[in-house]
This record gives structure tokens, sequence and C-alpha cells, in this order.
């Protein structure tokens, strides 16, 4: 199958439309990463879309819509949704609702709830009014590589795979969605993103818990509430340590623990803040970002880290930022990134 990339036109949206109503994959942007999209309604379509990034069978899907008038016949609504689809919506916010029978088993991975968002990106909003159908996508990565942030990086894992991918440039915050549990009482954030806890507990004037297993990994026996959260997603080859501490002393020690890995003939580089370039000067310094600018280091990560692969660095060692707002998401995926693995200084 030869794989075509669009500029996302009227064009190339028409042909989206039409290649989604007869069953097969696009690879199209949202805000968050890009997706890989099937008819949500479609159980073939939706079986090939684990076929294309060897995806496990039990990890589900989130399902795509452009109108809230879209739901009802796919699922009950929670009491507390309707405050935060009126908040977020569109934009960088999964909620797991309780399913309808027009879902098929495929898209949940069997579970009693689908997870539904609807993006802001206005090619993602184009393409599901063109094709208007609930639109099943994970991320258009294979699995396993960090989720794809430019179409670039969905032509890397799905040339020759599917028919197309619209092009819309860069993803503007970089990491996968927020998902949310409201089914279950108390609401859960079962994997964190673009849309914070704070801002969450703002719009629903209550607390807002945070799944155990985003910041540790899970524990033996431990069953992932999200089950994506089980898989080492967002790892690369190399083996990542992150550093944490004062930061004179995390700089210092990022810079012997890389040099001294590269005077033994190991491939190794640093994952590092804009302000400590200069003095990493001699370690390969990936630039994540400022400090401070938790949404700029959530909008660079997933393309430094395919880098990392195509560098075929065997060693990294990174600096880390509090986990609060972004940061939660951030330090959600490179815990994730690094199997946990940390040193403290
Ligand atoms: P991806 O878009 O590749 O990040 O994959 C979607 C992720 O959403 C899955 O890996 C799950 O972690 C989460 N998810 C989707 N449906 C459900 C559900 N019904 N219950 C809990 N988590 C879900
Ligand atoms: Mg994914």
């Amino acid at each position: 199958m030869t794989t075509r990339l669009m500029t996302a036109d009227p064009e190339s949206l028409a042909l989206a439309a039409d290649l989604l109503k007869s069953g097969n994959l696009v690879g199209f942007p949202t805000e968050t990463v890009y997706g890989l999209g099937a008819n949500a309604l479609d159980a073939e379509a939706v079986l090939s879309i684990f076929a294309a990034k060897g995806r496990p069978a039990d990890n589900p899907l989130i399902v795509h819509i452009y109108d809230q008038a879209q739901l009802s016949p796919l699922c009950d609504i929670p009491d507390r949704a309707p405050v935060l689809m009126n908040a977020f919506w569109p934009g960088p916010l999964t909620l797991l609702f309780p399913r309808k029978p027009a879902i098929p088993d495929q898209v949940t991975a069997g579970l009693p709830t689908v997870a539904i968002r609807m993006p802001s990106h206005p090619v993602a909003a184009a393409m599901l009014k063109a094709c208007d159908l609930p639109v099943a996508a994970p991320s258009a990565n294979r699995s396993g590589r960090p989720s794809p942030t430019t179409a670039q990086h969905v032509l890397q894992d799905m040339n020759g795979r599917i028919p197309l991918i619209l092009d819309g440039g860069p993803c503007e915050v970089g990491l996968e969605s927020t998902v949310v549990d409201l089914c279950h009482g108390r609401p859960v954030i079962l994997r964190p993103g673009g849309i914070t806890k704070e801002m969450l507990e703002k719009a629903l004037g209550e607390e807002v818990s945070v799944a155990g297993s985003v910041l540790r990994p899970l524990e033996p026996g431990e069953k992932a509430l999200s089950p994506g959260m089980r898989y080492k997603h967002y790892a690369p080859a190399g083996t990542v340590t992150l550093v944490e501490g004062e930061e004179e002393k995390v700089v210092a020690l990022l810079k012997e623990l890389c040099l001294k890995d590269i005077a033994e003939g190991r491939k190794s580089c640093v994952l590092c803040f804009s302000e400590h370039v200069p003095f990493l000067s001699d370690c390969c310094p990936h630039d994540m970002g400022f400090s401070k600018d938790y949404s700029e280091i959530a909008h660079r990560l997933f393309d430094i880290l395919r880098r990392l692969d195509q560098e075929g660095m065997e060693t990294i060692y990174s600096e880390v930022i509090p986990p609060e707002g972004v940061g939660l998401a951030v330090m959600n995926r490179l815990g994730r990134a690094s199997a946990f693995r940390t040193i403290r200084v």
C-alpha cells in the first residue's frame, strides 16, 4: 500500500471522509498527538487499527466526535460529565461513559465504558464533520513507540500500512489527552494530560484524585485502571535515568554520568532545560525548554524521545520538573520512559 501524505485542504479532507466511510484508516492531526482513525461503528475497520499499530487487543481506543449530539446513540451520560464537556470540549480531555451496544467490543477491549473526546484541532474537527461518524483513534504510532507529534513521525511508523496521512503541522499540546473516569463516584484522573487536575477541580468544585500508577510502576498483580498504562508506551530504546534534586548538583551529576559513559564508549546524552544547555555542551544536550515553561517541555518531549532512537543513544540522563499542572503529565511520560529509574542528589 502506498501512503499519501497530504496537506489538509478541502480535497484531502473529502478523500479522508471517503476512506473512513469505506472502512479504511486515516492518520490525522489533533491538538494532543496525531491519531490513527477508523469508523468507530465498524468492527472490521477498528480491528485494522490494531493490526497497523501492532497494538495488543486489550488496549481500548478513544472515540472522537465533533458534536455532543453524537453521544446519545453511543453511551449514557454520567452526572458530572456535562460540566466537564461544557468547560473543556473541544479540547484535550477524554471522559469515560457507560457504553451502549452500538459501540463494538473491539473499541473498548470488552470494557463496560467507552472513552470519548471532542478534539479542538481544526483539521480533526473538519474531518469528523466531513465523514459524520464517530471515529475511533489511538495515537498513530507503532505500539511501544512515542506518540507522533508531527505528520513526519506518523509517516516513520505507518508508511505502507495506511492509505492517507493528513498533515496539519506540529501538535500544540504534544502529549496525549487527560483521561478522566466519572463513572465510579469521585472523579479520577487515569492518565494526566493537557487539562490539569487543578483545572478539573476548579470546574467541578470538588477534589479530583489521580490514579496511583501515574507516578510509579504498577505493582505485581495490580490492575491498571487505564489499560494503556500497563504498557511500556513512551520508552526509547536506550536506558533513561532521571536526576532530581538541587539545581547545581543535578547539572553536575548529569555531566559526570554522561561524560563517564562517553569515555567508556557508550552513546550518551542529557535532556536538560534551556538554561543549562551552555553548561552541558559536551554532553550532547537535548533542549527540553526552560524549566518553568511546562507546556513547552510537554510540546517537545515526544520529538526528543524519537530523536534519541534515531541517534542510537544508549544512555540518557534527564532533568525533572515538579508534578504540578502540566508537569504531572510530563513526569508520567518521563517516568514511564525511564521505568521510574531516579537518582536523587
Ligand atoms: P492512545 O490514544 O493510544 O493513548 O490510547 C487510548 C488510551 O485511553 C488507552 O491506552 C487507555 O489507557 C485509555 N482508555 C481508553 N478507553 C478506556 C476505558 N474504557 N477505560 C479506561 N481507559 C481507557
Ligand atoms: Mg498511544
